[in-house]
């Protein structure tokens, strides 16, 4: 049967390709398709991964410390038992030969059916095992990717173009997105979430077609439907018939075309058509998205949201390993500014282990960002002191998130000099006039700007947050995304006076957020007098053709009647008209 289900779409682009039902643990490893004359060794693999995690639990069963919990040694047993089960060392060995998949995505299949059965045991003590299942498949799947095929297989997946695997999930965090960057899929959608939650932006920075809030996808697409993902309209065609596949191949191809025309666009400075020279700035996520960034002629990294080197594991990086992050960065963007944004970890980006995983009554305006750093004073030294060492490298520059209070500068600036004078101490080097920019991004920022600004050397305004915190709501949370208005009156007189103020008082302000890669948002924003804008690579370009169509004088005009509209009709016509 085919249909078609409405999303919000949250990252452009049509791809075409098969279902792949994923929950977060399954996002874990990657699904490729094995060559049939490599099945006999695949299925070698995986016995040979099932037999050391057997010798592992022997090995711990004959020196179980004498300090260990009685239960401890049952439990190992228990693990070894499961692991003999038919369903794990059996069920998935089929599933390789059957399917032609690889032994991590066939275990971890099977892990899955075991656990759903879990969940319908009414017996409490029972139900918790499936724990001990995953724990025991853990283990297994450690063996796997410890092999050396099991690597060479995780960095080349097999993904041509008629075989590209959709990825279909009730949800996905921040966290997980970021394990997709290692996998190629073609394609993901969601039932929930909202477009600008992190869990979009990376998808956005993957630049793969992409789908959120679709309700019911995960419960009513089978794996291995055929499946289109239109991320211009926010639609899932399920089982398309010939005719309607034919015409999406066809707006495909055009798509194509158009981003190769941009392409051209490259070296070209960005500029309005009466020569006003604009910046345009990329935001990545992690020191391998900075190629993608040059490629897209990006004259700086405008946002590093450093805290996904801290996602997906249970340790924090320490300093030398944050500082090659950096560094890495810093060296590839040459001359060209680096603002290393510090770790702005907690609402929906929280940490595996350690503090940032405590569960918040209301997360996103808990502990997060600044306020997790300046009460985590050694995790926040550190990656201070690994940023000032970069800045030997580049052009680096420190931007603070989420800043409501002067204190809150002041204190962080003093962690500044104390990670200086340790540094001095080892005798290492760094940049002596690093700047330190901060983040608008919650109104008592926006309306307070003088005390901030004359704090800081420059200022980024983070539309995402800013959006949220004016208007209440979750940006995660796809209940609420309809009210979701960046064109919003109360938000622009807040971007447009923050934007105004700034310039005014001599200091460079951004837009980093959103709403600074939107085609429909950049003659306003230019109008409004901003001339740095800071986005995922894959807009740079379509951004830049705009800029180079615009006239300022003509833009400035009706910038200024859409910030004086208070009727959304008219704000939505006269935004049309200006960019027509
Ligand atoms: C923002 O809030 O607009 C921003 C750029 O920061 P983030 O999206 O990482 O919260
Ligand atoms: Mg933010």
């Amino acid at each position: 049967m085919n249909f078609v289900l409405h999303g919000h779409a949250v990252s452009g682009g049509i791809t075409v390709g098969y279902a792949h039902l994923v929950s977060t643990a399954r996002l874990e490893v990657a699904h490729y398709e094995v060559p049939a004359v490599a099945i006999d060794a695949e299925v070698r693999r995986f016995d040979q991964a099932m037999k050391t995690a057997q010798d592992e639990l022997y090995e711990l069963k004959a020196h179980i410390p004498p300090d260990a919990p009685p239960e401890f040694g049952a439990f190992l047993d228990l693990h070894r038992m499961i692991l003999n089960d038919s369903a794990l060392s059996q069920a998935p060995r089929e599933l390789i030969r059957s399917r032609r998949a690889n032994a991590e995505w066939a275990l971890v299949q099977q892990m899955e059916r075991l656990v759903e059965r879990f969940d319908e045991i009414d017996d409490p003590y029972l139900r918790e095992r499936k724990a001990d299942v995953q724990q025991a498949v853990e283990r297994v799947l450690k063996a796997l990717l410890g092999g050396a095929d099991g690597k060479a297989a995780l960095a080349e997946p097999a993904a041509s173009e008629e075989q590209k695997l959709i990825v279909v999930a009730h949800d996905l965090s921040p966290a997980d997105m970021i394990l997709f960057k290692r996998h190629r899929f073609g394609g993901f959608v969601t039932d929930v979430g909202g477009v600008t939650s992190h869990t979009a932006i990376v998808a956005r920075s993957l630049g793969i077609p992409a789908i959120v809030g679709l309700h019911h996808a995960r419960q009513t697409i089978s794996e291995g439907e055929l499946l289109i993902v239109d991320g211009v309209q926010g639609l899932l065609v399920v089982n398309p018939d010939p005719l309607v596949l034919a015409e999406y191949r066809a707006r495909q191809a055009q798509l194509k075309a158009e981003r190769q025309r941009l392409r051209q666009l490259k070296k070209t400075p960005a500029a309005t058509l009466d020569g006003t020279p604009v910046e345009l700035f990329a935001n990545i996520e992690l020191p391998q998205d900075t190629p993608e960034a040059i490629e897209a002629g990006a004259e700086g990294v405008g946002l590093f949201r450093t805290e996904f080197l801290f996602l997906n594991r249970k340790d924090l990086p320490g300093e030398d390993e944050q500082f090659e992050a950096y560094r890495q960065v810093a060296q590839a963007m040459q001359a060209r500014p680096v603002v290393l944004r510090t770790l702005d970890i907690g609402a929906d980006k929280a940490m595996s282990g350690g503090d940032g995983s405590h569960a918040m009554p209301n997360p996103a305006m808990g502990l997060r960002a600044i306020r997790f750093c300046l009460a985590e004073p050694q995790i926040f030294l550190t990656q201070l002191r690994a940023i000032l060492r970069a800045s030997q490298y580049g052009k680096v520059r420190i931007l603070l998130p989420m800043l409501a209070h002067v204190h809150e500068i002041e204190q962080t600036l003093a962690f500044i000099a104390q990670a200086k004078q340790q540094l001095d101490e080892r005798g290492l080097a760094y940049d002596r006039g690093i700047e330190v920019g901060g983040m608008v991004e919650i109104p008592a920022a926006a309306l307070a700007l003088p005390i901030f600004m004359r704090r800081l050397h420059f200022l980024s305004i983070g539309t995402n947050d800013l959006i949220q915190y004016t208007l209440a709501i979750d940006r995660t949370d796809d209940a609420v995304a309809h009210l979701y208005d960046p064109l919003h009156p109360a938000v622009l007189t807040l971007v447009a006076n923050t934007i105004q103020t700034a310039t005014r008082g001599g200091v460079p302000v951004a837009v980093c957020g959103e709403m600074a890669g939107d085609l429909q948002m950049t003659r306003l924003l230019l109008g409004l007098g901003l001339r740095n804008f800071s986005m995922h690579p894959s807009q740079l370009l379509p951004t830049k053709e705009r800029i180079l169509r615009t006239r300022l004088a003509d833009v400035q005009t009706m910038a200024q009647r859409i910030l004086r509209t208070t009727e959304p009709g008219k704000t939505l016509e006269l935004l049309a008209e200006l960019n027509a």
